[in-house]
């Protein structure tokens, strides 16, 4: 199952796209998480991402297609995977679905976890990862991104009849119960 976990920063997409590893049995697939590793590990493409993403603003989208491009061709994403923090754009949704048609393959399911500002500003706030992006104003960066760049592609997958929303606020359990609900 090829799955997209969709939602703003601090919805919990990292926390239930790691627990649903292990219950579907598909590895977790997170543009932020290979962008901070290959920052930690000062690859080329961390140097190149750097500054970007510590700033709070998106990279670019022929970036963030070459790296998925590049990951999805591995063995162990042959069987699906759970994607979080990709799509970000219209036009990477546009791209991902065109790379896809290409191998024969498709999105079997999109999920939105929807969360309030005020309550993503909170959770953000308290994260206290010493992520460079977790300050408040690099949240509300990240946030009015969000707005103007992201929440479109809710209306791209939703226009295809393949996007499903729940509620992103209750426990950690709870909400891997409304995705796993949503996926059936
Ligand atoms: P969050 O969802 O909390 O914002 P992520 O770890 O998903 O955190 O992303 C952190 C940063 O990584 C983003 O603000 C952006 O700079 C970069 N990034 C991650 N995924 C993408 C993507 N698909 N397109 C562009 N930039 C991305």
């Amino acid at each position: 199952m090829r799955l997209i976990l969709f939602g703003p920063p601090g919805a919990g997409k990292g926390t239930q796209a790691k627990l649903l590893e292990e219950k579907l049995n598909i590895p977790q697939l997170s543009t932020g998480d290979m962008f901070r590793n290959a920052i930690k590990n000062q690859t080329p493409l961390g140097v190149k991402v750097k500054a970007i993403m510590d700033s709070g603003q998106l990279v670019s989208d022929e970036v963030v297609v070459d790296m998925v491009a590049e990951t999805i061709d591995k063995a162990e994403f042959a069987n699906g995977y759970i994607l979080d923090g990709f799509p970000r754009t219209v036009a990477q949704s546009e791209a991902f679905d065109a790379l896809l048609e290409k191998r024969g393959e498709k999105v079997d399911a999109f999920v939105a976890m929807e969360v309030p500002d005020d309550e993503l500003i909170t959770r953000l706030v308290n994260r206290g990862q010493g992520r460079e992006d977790d300050t408040p104003d690099k949240i509300k960066v990240r946030l009015a991104v969000y707005q103007d760049e992201t929440a479109p592609v809710l209306a791209y997958y939703e226009a295809k009849g393949r996007a499903k929303r729940i509620n992103g606020i209750g426990s950690i359990e709870e909400i891997q119960s409304r995705i796993l609900e949503a996926i059936k």
